[in-house]
């Protein structure tokens, strides 16, 4: 069985680094599902760090639904995949999404070899290999969907003692190679890898046959174009890192979610003031609940109800961070770059080609009751006319400052 070697290749953060932990602190292995029905290691770890903004991808291992297995990290690496079990735990993540598809044979067949392989590695029994779901906390979260009860049986299959059978035998093998330059009329595997990549942006590199000929040098100049970057058609150091980072609009989140980020150290020096709030019954209360409804302009009852949790994924979606509701680390600290109740008033706000968009226009939407979208269309502008009606100003259907002093007392 090979895995491949990518520990080095996949994209990471320049700034932070993931915390390292002795190979004999490791408890359990976890197994995730990418809950995304296609996916792999590099869209993964560019997920994590530029959306997420992790050190690195979550996962040590990630097994494709061809069967091929990538190692992305030691062993030692304290990765983020379930939150206060961090670590001690060794993330394994299975591509697809498992509400709706199964897992391939090839896929279940890799997977067992390599948990088989770690758990003889750091003497695990198959009682601590856990879904997801199972780890403390995290029976909400749908992961991996897929019984693990037969996983573990499968595990177990031709002997219950796997302390006496043989390790499956497994070779690490490098990833891609990766020269510096690529130009017209080279050839190899990083060509394909540079063409599957091209294609995933729809940047059309014709064939995916390793070989660098002229469409694969037409999707490297429309690359360049839209990154900005200098067009000359060759894949040198400068494209291979924009196109490493560049993030296709519209790609589909994968599971992972800031509430797997927190390890217990790190757990514990946020727990003083920060608590992970969300919506459960009973309700969460408290101040840290109030400072946030303040933040998002939500009835300020210190208490985690549903009003307070949709404003919360509202915010998330303006942020661009992962919509779960739930105030984890990246929200909160998204939270503390927001000043007081949203924002103040930025310009004149009136019926235009195309709709003026923006959080002035959200929060203006949100303080009259209406749709939240963003945009300023014609519900809107009727809804503005009805307020400067109702508070006897000049009715123009357009927020001005004194239409935004009256909506918010600023
Ligand atoms: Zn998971």
């Amino acid at each position: 069985m090979n895995i491949i070697d990518k520990r080095n290749s996949l994209a990471s953060s320049s700034s932070r680094s993931y915390r390292r932990r002795a190979g004999s602190s490791i408890r359990n292995i976890a197994i995730h599902h990418s809950a995304t029905t296609s996916g792999s290691a590099e869209a993964f770890a560019r997920y994590h760090v530029n959306q997420l903004g992790w050190p690195g991808i979550g996962y040590h291992y990630v097994v494709d639904r061809d069967g091929s297995i990538s190692l992305c990290h030691n062993l030692e690496v304290v990765s983020y995949h379930v939150g206060n079990s961090n670590s001690f735990a060794v993330g394994i993540c299975m591509v697809g999404d498992f509400r709706t598809q199964s897992l391939t044979d090839a896929q279940r067949q890799s997977t067992i070899i390599i948990t088989r392989s770690l758990m003889s590695e750091l003497n695990i029994p198959v009682d601590n290999v856990w879904g997801h779901m199972e780890f403390p906390g995290y029976a909400w979260k749908p992961c991996p969907s897929i019984s693990m009860q037969s996983f573990r049986n499968w595990l177990r299959e031709d002997g219950a003692n796997l302390t006496e059978r043989p390790a499956p035998a497994v070779t690490y093998v490098a990833g891609a190679r990766q020269r510096t330059i690529l130009n017209l009329g080279d050839q190899g595997d990083d060509i394909k890898a540079l063409q599957e990549r091209l294609d995933e942006l729809q940047m059309h590199p014709g064939p995916i046959d390793g070989i660098f000929g002229p469409l694969t040098a037409d999707a490297v100049i429309r690359f360049q174009r839209v990154a900005s970057i200098t067009v000359d058609g060759i894949f040198g150091p400068q494209t291979r890192e924009k196109l490493r980072d560049f993030e296709q609009t519209g790609e589909q989140p994968e599971h992972a979610s800031p509430t797997d980020e927190p390890d217990q150290r790190e757990e514990m020096y946020r727990s003083e003031t920060r608590r992970m709030l969300r919506l459960i019954s009973p309700m969460m209360r408290g101040a840290d609940v109030q400072d946030v409804q303040q933040k998002l302009g939500a009835a300020t009852d210190g208490i985690y109800g549903l009003e307070t949790e949709e404003r919360v994924r509202e915010f998330q979606r303006r942020e661009g961070i992962s919509i779960d509701g739930i105030v984890g680390p990246q929200t909160w600290r998204a939270l503390d770059r927001t000043q007081g109740t949203g924002v103040s008033y930025q310009r004149l706000l009136s019926v235009q080609t195309p709709y003026l968009r923006g959080q002035d226009v959200q929060r203006v939407q949100r303080a009259l009751n209406l749709t939240v979208d963003g945009k300023y269309g014609p519900q809107t502008e009727r809804a503005v006319r009805n307020f400067q009606r109702n508070e006897a100003i000049a009715v123009d259907g357009i927020v001005g400052p004194q239409t935004w002093r009256r909506l918010f007392n600023e």
